[in-house]
């Protein structure tokens, strides 16, 4: 600690999900210590990342492709578990075994240019003085909410997937689900045996994707999403460039007329929801699956982004400051990602510090 009451390390790492801790593990691996050399820092309560805030009904056997973090396997779950408990115990058993030390909670409010090349973390618990940042603070805290007019008036319930509190909540209710991604397609399934109706609306057709989604398919999403980030544009969703998966439990969906989509409404109404051929949805509940944007409102201040609106991003480096990486965006906004970008930023962490010598 330096003598205004600031702390010194050489790597700061945001956030302690799926990449923050992939991130941190790799700097351990590499001889830097916690809590000496770097600091993990978390604002939620506890260890899981954003699994400690996912439904109940979202057990572990229907996540889709959960890796583990580098350096120690999830074994011998029990599928039918609350994937929020099952990982949550696993982060928790990886931040010990690793010796990981994540201070939480603590919230980081801004990242600053510091002196002498430093970067300054701004948080609850005072700031610290960094020459690294890896970045991976997910997409969970900044649920996005499309507006279309009317909203306002409805009298009914409006939720996002961030709130949504399993399927019981929808019993004897008229509930709309907005969004066509992985999480609006499982809460129709869910809500549907219990609601009185469910009605489906997208912005596009959905996409359904015959076949398993092979290492290949995955290689072509992922280098659509990083060709984005590349040129400095917001990422886009998974689902947007893999389609979803077609399983049995979608097919009974589309069977059964619970995945019949319709197009998006042009106004919300203070009973339902309206289209300007005059079509109209008495609802009680508009749940919004409409996905999530990066978290990263901290960096505000370094002035990060392109006038595309993205931070141009070359393999986990922010181009416009390498001293930044951002893990776990993007291209690796996925666990297997994640664990990769995790390395990558080690990596040139490692060959930035050594190149530049720390500033008296
Ligand atoms: C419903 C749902 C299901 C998913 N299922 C899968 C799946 O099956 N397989 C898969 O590969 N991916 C899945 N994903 C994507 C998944 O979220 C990511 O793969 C991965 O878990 C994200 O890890 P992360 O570390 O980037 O983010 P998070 O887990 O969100 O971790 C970010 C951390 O940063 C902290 N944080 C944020 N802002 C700040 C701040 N300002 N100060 C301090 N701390 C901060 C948060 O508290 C959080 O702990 C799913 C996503 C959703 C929404």
């Amino acid at each position: 600690m330096n003598n205004t009451g600031v702390r010194d390390v050489d790597v700061v790492v945001i956030g302690a999900g799926q990449a923050g801790l992939a991130g941190a593990h790799h700097l351990r691996r590499t001889g830097f210590e916690a809590e000496r050399d770097f600091v993990v820092l978390d604002h939620a309560p506890r260890p899981g990342g954003a699994w400690q805030f996912r439904w109940p009904s979202l057990t572990y056997g229907k996540v889709h492709g959960m890796h583990a973090l580098p350096g120690l396997e999830l074994t011998g779950a029990d599928p039918a578990r609350p994937s929020s408990e099952v990982i949550a115990e696993y982060f928790d058993t990886y931040e010990r075994t690793f010796d990981l030390r994540v201070r939480r909670p603590v919230d980081v409010r801004a990242v600053r240019d510091g002196e002498a090349g430093r970067l300054l973390v701004e948080t609850s618990a005072g700031t610290w003085s960094t020459r690294a940042l890896i970045n991976a603070t997910g997409t969970w805290d900044r649920p996005f909410w499309p507006r279309y007019p009317g909203q306002e008036t409805f009298r009914g319930r409006q939720l996002h997937t961030a709130q949504y509190p399993g399927p019981e909540a929808f019993a004897g209710q008229r509930v709309v689900v907005v969004g066509g991604g992985a999480s609006g397609t499982q809460h129709l399934l869910e809500i549907a045996p219990h609601a009185t109706a469910t009605t489906w609306v997208t912005r596009r057709p959905p996409v359904f994707r015959e076949g398993p989604f092979d290492q290949e398919a995955g290689r072509g999403a992922v280098a659509l999403v990083e060709e984005r980030v590349r040129q400095g544009l917001p990422p886009r969703s998974v689902v947007s460039v893999t389609g979803l998966s077609l399983n049995d439990a979608i097919r009974q969906g589309i069977a059964d007329g619970v995945l019949d989509r319709l197009p998006m409404f042009d106004r919300i109404t203070p009973d339902g929801v309206e289209w300007d051929d005059g079509r109209h949805v008495d609802a009680d509940v508009i749940l919004w699956a409409t996905g999530f944007r990066a978290a990263l409102d901290h960096l505000a201040p370094l002035r990060l982004r392109e006038p595309g609106g993205g931070i141009r991003v070359d393999g986990t480096r922010v181009v416009a400051d390498p001293r930044i990486h951002l893990v776990g965006y993007g291209p690796s906004a996925s666990t297997i990602g994640a664990n990769r970008a995790g390395r990558t930023a080690v990596r040139d962490i490692r060959r930035l510090l050594a190149e530049e010598p720390l500033a008296a």
